[in-house]
């Protein structure tokens, strides 16, 4: 499939009269849209609720319009619950999913009517040694172990990760959460990463039902939501067919149906996600400001990894157009790099893409969600302005680039 842009080189021209380049440009009305779908997929489902994992596009411009389609958060630091509040999102529209949790978190947490969930067996006391008490609605995260696979491929490696409670644990977890005062309980489980198949939440769904099934007869505890957390996943690549998020919705229906219909359970679903949310419906727009003929071609840009880690750090593919050249012949093969000291600051290896002449708009598709996220600072790079494309084609600075005072601000000469 041909990956198109959200914006044109005339309004890309026009924006950077005022906000130069770089900056992450983020796409209003496909935001809205896509997270009506989401609600739609899911409106089988009494008191479903996405909360978008505020992680991937910490901005209180996104969360707002998020919000405002009926989503809830995903927290699991202390800023992130603090932008929350200062968003106007409490209560139970706060999910915070932690781990290592420090206590301060904890006590935030609580201060703002979140629905805490707990990682380990071990927070219980760790909870209570924060606030004191056990809140009545608390969550639980699972971690089966093993390996997480579907019709036999491996889709991702839950017993390596460092989240979750074995079976056992949250079994006993439930137990002393009932003695402790709990009267209803949510399990969370996390076990694929940016998964592009269908089945990845009816499958997660499925195990998860049979769970709260099992936790509540056992335990008497009931299980009333049930949170599938973050992992759809985005095509990133051309040839990548897209997640359908009506027939993702319709799968969990199905095991929903069969596993906790006939149990007698009610329960209200949660996901937290983030990648589906947000990512394709940002891009990193970059200028090309150098061009380099040596062992091989590369086009300098004034982006770099602490823009967009992503390709850096995982080698992730991140599709790029050149604006306004959507329609010429790829004959060139390039390495888009950026300006940091390190051989891995590269936004494509070998990449073919139409001629680039100094001056040209380069537009890094699907960074949406953890892009500007993962900024950083290294090199003394400054982290690069947010920016939101409004429905009415305008655009609107959501936060501004980084001026080496906000660099210097934490040191003391
Ligand atoms: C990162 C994360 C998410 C979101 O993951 P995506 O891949 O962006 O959907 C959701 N929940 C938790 C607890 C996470 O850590």
């Amino acid at each position: 499939m041909k990956k198109t842009t959200f914006v044109t080189l005339e309004q890309l021209r026009a924006f950077s009269q005022t906000i130069p380049t770089p900056f992450h440009l983020y796409d209003e009305q496909a935001i809205r849209e896509n997270a009506r779908r989401v609600n739609q997929a899911f409106a089988w489902n009494k008191g479903f609720k996405e909360y978008f994992a505020v992680k991937a596009t910490p901005n209180p411009s996104i969360m707002q319009i998020l919000h405002e389609e009926g989503c809830g958060m995903d927290c699991s630091s202390l800023t992130e619950l603090m932008l929350c509040d200062r968003v106007g999102i409490r209560g139970e529209d706060i999910m915070f999913s932690s781990n290592d949790t420090p206590k301060q978190d904890f006590q935030l947490a609580e201060q703002l009517g979140a629905i805490i969930n707990l990682d380990d067996i071990t927070h219980i006391q760790s909870l209570l040694d924060a606030i004191g008490y056990i809140p009545e609605k608390i969550s639980c995260r699972y971690n089966p172990g093993g390996n997480f696979e579907i019709s036999n491929t491996i889709m991702d490696t839950p017993g390596e990760a460092k989240y979750g409670m074995t079976k056992a644990q949250i079994m006993q977890a439930a137990k002393i959460l009932k003695e402790r005062g709990a009267k209803e309980m949510g399990i969370h489980a996390f076990l694929a990463s940016n998964t592009t198949t269908n089945d990845y939440y009816p499958t997660l769904a499925r195990q998860l039902f049979s769970l709260a099934v099992e936790i509540q007869r056992e335990t008497g505890l009931p299980v009333t939501f049930i949170n599938l957390s973050g992992g759809v996943g985005i095509p990133y690549r051309p040839d990548q067919e897209p997640a359908d998020i009506m027939k993702i919705g319709a799968g969990v229906q199905r095991a929903y149906e069969e596993v906790l219909t006939p149990a007698g359970m009610e329960v209200k679903l949660c996901t937290e996600m983030g990648r589906f949310m947000l990512g394709p419906y940002g891009c990193l727009v970059t200028k090309a400001i150098h061009e380099k003929h040596t062992h091989k071609e590369y086009i300098g840009v004034d982006a770099c990894a602490c823009d967009l880690m992503r390709p850096a750090m995982y080698g992730a593919y991140h599709h790029i157009t050149v604006a306004g050249k959507e329609d010429e012949i790829c004959d060139h093969m390039y390495d888009i790099v950026g300006s940091l000291c390190e051989n891995n600051d590269k936004f494509a290896i070998n990449r073919m893409l139409p001629k680039i002449d100094k001056g040209d708009f380069l537009i890094i598709h699907d960074t949406g969600a953890h892009g500007h996220a993962m900024g950083y600072n290294y090199n003394g790079k400054l982290r690069s302005a947010e920016v939101l494309l409004q429905p009415d084609g305008t655009a609107r600075l959501i936060r501004r680039a980084e001026t080496p005072e906000d660099y210097f601000a934490t040191l003391d000469f």
